[in-house]
């Protein structure tokens, strides 16, 4: 039989052998941690202090940048570093003397640190035209765009609370769109365009017909091809990754929602979905103007007024859905009724919905 812990080609190391010697103390017995000032943090256990320095990236990497990460980490963190799910790196020391040494080495390169405690953290994002068949908008270059704008949040620790903003490039979602404080999701506005001969020629129908998770696809035998019912598509480009026959990419109606007030922590409000705010925005490349301008709005906005300690759903669910779109002047429009078959708890068409304008 093949131990858990035999060395094989197969996955990723143990992870214990990768761990900071400290965390291997402290396992499980960690006792609290603080913010010592952007980017830095020190967690505290029985066996002593671990202090994270956390540095932004772009998230695409090259060789030459990780193994300059790895160096970094020799020099200063017997070795150890760690990615985080939005993309920063962390760098993990035991001696607090060398922080500042390190701080000042990544940032003369280039590299940004911050984005802890109640500040913008790295934006989490996804494949976009650069990797992804199904994107509806670019993911690196939307978040460049966007990023290069509010960059300043990221370096400082003054929000009302941490603020924690995603992308996804079509709504199959690989970013948090779905439970992130701002979140934007690349849409197609269009069905696939079924190509006939080459549908005969180079896909499998009854593959076709099970990619569909609204059985919005029929056969059509005469064609040898299929058909898809427009009322039933919801646009996900599912068939398209299994038929490349379907292509579903289209430069005038592709484009962007917005949605807010999104969070997965439990801390002082349960977990919640995040919920539409601006239903279309035109792709824009390469800088993307519109979007670029709305985020910040909608942060401003939430700066301006949240109370401290409010991350941004909690704040709409104080004020009000109807206060949020009078104070945002996000246009109200039938996209933001909630018709879904599970929309039970969300639909918002009772006589309790009144703008006060
Ligand atoms: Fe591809 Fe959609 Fe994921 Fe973007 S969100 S990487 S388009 S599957
Ligand atoms: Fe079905 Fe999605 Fe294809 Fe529309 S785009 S036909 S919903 S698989």
């Amino acid at each position: 039989m093949i131990s858990q812990f035999a060395p094989t080609d197969i996955g990723p190391p143990h992870y214990w052998d990768k761990m900071p010697e400290m965390s291997k103390k402290n396992y499980g017995q960690w006792q609290y941690h603080e913010y010592l000032k952007p980017g830095v943090m020190k967690h505290v256990g029985p066996a002593g202090a671990l202090y994270t320095v956390r540095v932004g990236s772009p998230r695409l990497l090259s060789i030459e940048t990780l193994r300059w990460f790895a160096d970094i980490a020799d020099k200063y963190c017997d070795g150890k570093l760690r990615f985080t799910s939005r993309h920063n790196v962390e760098f993990l020391l035991e001696d607090e003397s060398k922080i500042d040494a390190l701080v000042e080495e990544v940032e003369a390169a280039g590299w940004p640190v911050g984005g802890t405690g109640k500040s913008l953290k790295n934006m989490l994002h996804t494949q976009g035209w650069v990797h992804c068949h199904s994107a509806a908008t670019d993911a690196s270059g939307t978040v460049k765009a966007v990023m290069d704008d509010l960059f300043e949040y990221f370096k400082k620790d003054d929000l009302p609370a941490k603020l924690k903003i995603s992308m996804a490039c079509c709504l199959n979602m690989c970013g948090a769109v779905h439970c992130s404080d701002i979140a934007w999701v690349g849409i197609h506005r269009k069905i696939p365009r079924v190509n006939d001969a080459e549908v005969a020629h180079s896909c499998e129908i009854p593959n076709i017909i099970a990619s569909c998770p609204k059985a919005a696809i029929k056969p059509n035998p005469k064609a040898k091809s299929v058909t898809i019912n427009e009322e039933k598509c919801m646009y996900c480009g599912n068939c398209f990754s299994v038929c490349p026959a379907l292509p579903i990419a289209d430069p005038e109606n592709d484009g962007i929602a917005i949605f807010v007030g999104g969070k997965v922590s439990n801390a002082r409000t349960a977990p919640t979905f995040s919920k539409l705010a601006v239903p279309y925005i035109p792709n824009e490349p390469p800088r993307w103007d519109t979007l670029v301008k709305t985020i910040r709005h909608l942060v401003e906005v939430w700066v301006e007024n949240a109370r401290k300690g409010e991350r941004y759903g909690e704040w709409i669910e104080r004020i009000g859905w109807e206060k949020f779109f009078e104070l945002t002047g996000l246009e109200f429009t039938d996209k933001h009724i909630d018709d879904f078959t599970f929309s039970v708890k969300t639909f918002h068409t009772g006589n309790g919905f009144k703008f006060t304008k």
